[in-house]
């Protein structure tokens, strides 16, 4: 229940219900209403999906009415309040599934006990993290070699050890919540989570298999797990209909987006949006405003602001930006796969949120690397030292907290979208970009590697059930 878990789920749900297979999502009716428009054209189209709510038991968890996912929450003591109220579906949903006889149950890691009540029910449970299968093989090795606890200060580098890349990485860029020894509130869930990760069937993965083989071979032979990987999932929103309603609806009508975007020539313009999180200071919108006016390039920006106040912005920025055409700001949330989809955007600035980084792949755009906590500095080391697609920003520092972050500066800011819009070398990043993208969209099709994937999947279970009747 957050948008980045959320989002890739409900493409997935539809890509099995595309393939013959009966589908229900299990949600709270909240959340449903931010997809269940898409379902029902679905279901008109003759695809067997349908959507089950459970009320969020918000009175029990001590949350406020109405906060029913994770981008509600506003402080780290209610997101944790949060995470341990997911622990109350487990007997409602236990109870749905007694009923409904499914063959199989995917769950979001945060709801651990899925593994308990498949196995209760003698099915399958497969796991979905949310990420891909560089940044899972590399926390598979952090915590079977804690090379962490191994340095002697938060800058100093070590390779991860065992991976089929040299991969650096350092203290400050790892997650708060595992880099020490030390018990938090949330250790032992976490333990939680990765425990019932560990003892399910098998894991799906948003990923395709030509964006990272060798991460899917050590998963499987190095990790010991089962994979399907059924992805790019973003591409199963072919209209524009359905790619501006993904997620939630959108604060700027898809027909004044592509409004904008037509008048602009191909690959010219950059689009900037950190996430369906992520809030910044005053100080970093100043930053980013101004190296835009600076850069000379033409952009969409997305801004995701917890305040109405809007003293961050540069003396007569938006004004000027009516006037000239030069700059969109939306305010709010972005049909974001539209944008990164019309053949206008030719760059996209990312927090490297595992969705953002796959629907930026899927265009064919190079990007700029701006990680800030998560897995997303894993996922940085993919677009910039793997695929060389991507140019970063220069952040140093993992932080969830938008106060503790050090502000990246103006200049560093022009330079990398500078570096991944003009020039010789934005040239080459666009051609392996363009290139990915092509493999992406052909993994989804027919025949394609992530297709034939969700196809094996599917037998697989088939003769599971039949081998149990
Ligand atoms: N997203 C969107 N519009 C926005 C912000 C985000 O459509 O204004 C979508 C984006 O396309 C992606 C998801 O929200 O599918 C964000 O997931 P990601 O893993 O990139 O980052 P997170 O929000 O989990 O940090």
């Amino acid at each position: 229940m957050a948008p980045g878990h959320m989002i890739p789920l409900v493409d997935m749900a539809r890509q099995f219900s595309r393939h013959g297979v009966k589908v229900t999502i299990i949600t709270t009716p909240l959340n449903a209403t931010k997809f269940s428009k898409t379902i029902q054209k679905d279901r008109e189209l003759g695809s067997d999906i349908s959507i089950r709510t459970i009320e969020f038991p918000c009175k029990e968890a001590g949350l406020p009415e109405g906060c029913e996912n994770l981008a509600s929450t506003t402080s780290s003591e209610m997101s944790l309040k949060f995470v341990i109220a997911l622990y109350l579906f487990q007997q409602p949903v236990e109870q749905f599934m007694e009923e409904d006889h499914p063959d199989c149950l995917i769950a979001g890691t945060f709801f651990s006990w899925a593994v308990d009540v498949a196995a209760k029910l003698g099915i399958p449970r497969l796991a979905f993290n949310g990420t891909g299968l560089l940044p899972m093989c590399a926390y598979h090795s952090f915590m079977e070699h804690k090379p962490h606890l191994k340095v002697e200060s938060e800058t100093e580098e070590f390779v991860i050890p065992g991976l089929p890349d040299t991969i650096k990485m350092s203290r400050s860029k790892i997650s708060e919540h595992w880099k020490d020894e030390k018990e938090t509130p949330m250790t032992p869930i976490v333990k939680d989570f990765m425990r019932a990760e560990a003892t399910s069937y098998g894991a799906i993965v948003n990923s395709f298999y030509e964006m990272e083989p060798n991460y899917v071979r050590h998963f499987r032979e190095v990790v010991g797990r089962k994979v399907w990987h059924v992805g790019p999932v973003s591409l199963c929103n072919k209209d524009n209909e359905d790619k501006s309603q993904r997620g939630q609806d959108s604060s700027l009508s898809e027909q004044k987006c592509l409004d904008w975007l037509n008048t602009k020539e191909p690959k010219s313009v950059i689009y900037i949006c950190f996430g369906s999180m992520s809030i910044f200071s005053s100080d970093q919108l100043f930053e980013i405003a101004t190296a835009l006016e600076a850069s000379d390039q033409q952009f969409i920006w997305v801004v995701r602001q917890n305040t109405t106040n809007e003293e961050w912005m540069p003396e007569g920025f938006e004004e000027k930006l009516n006037v000239n055409g030069r700059g969109l700001i939306i305010k709010g949330w972005a049909p974001q796969v539209l944008i990164l989809d019309h053949e206008a955007t030719g760059g996209f600035v990312t927090h490297c949120g595992w969705n953002s980084l796959l629907e930026g792949v899927s265009a064919g755009v190079p990007m700029v690397t701006w990680p800030l906590s998560a897995e997303q500095f894993f996922n940085e080391k993919l677009l910039v030292e793997i695929l060389k697609i991507g140019v970063p920003v220069g952040v140093q520092a993992w932080s969830q907290r938008t106060d503790s972050r050090v502000p990246i500066n103006r200049e560093n800011i022009q330079r990398a979208v500078t570096k991944v819009m003009v020039g010789q070398e934005a040239e080459e990043m666009r051609g392996r970009a363009d290139a990915l993208g092509n493999s992406a969209k052909m993994a989804v099709e027919k025949g394609g590697s992530s297709d034939n994937s969700l196809i094996s999947l599917l037998e697989e279970l088939r003769m599971r059930k039949s081998s149990s009747n």
